[in-house]
């Protein structure tokens, strides 16, 4: 028997959005950080994109909240980041 893959075992959680209140924004820059611009391609649900103007945004819907971009970005200050509100966010589903 083979294990189940990240990507299956990820696809049993359930996300609530919190419309209108992300939990983590990005404060308005003009050239990202090479932490924040890491976060591209290391979120790894996704969150973070790079535009064509070279910033980086990010949609925080489907945000497993593990910390990463918290932790990477914690020098340069770029991110606020908040838990979400109670019972919005990442609905976790064990097993
Ligand atoms: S907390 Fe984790 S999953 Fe959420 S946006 Fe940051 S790196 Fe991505």
């Amino acid at each position: 028997m083979t294990a189940p893959r990240i990507e299956e075992k990820l696809f049993q959680n359930r996300y609530l959005v919190d419309a209108g209140r992300p939990h983590i924004r990005i404060r308005p820059h003009e050239k990202p950080s090479a932490a924040l611009l890491a976060m591209v391609d290391t979120c790894p649900a996704g969150c973070y994109l790079e535009t064509d103007k070279g910033t980086v945004e990010i949609v925080a819907d489907g945000c497993i909240e593990c910390g990463t971009c918290r932790v990477v970005t914690q020098k340069t200050g770029e991110i606020e980041w908040n838990y979400p509100r109670g019972g919005f966010g990442i609905l976790f589903k064990f097993g």
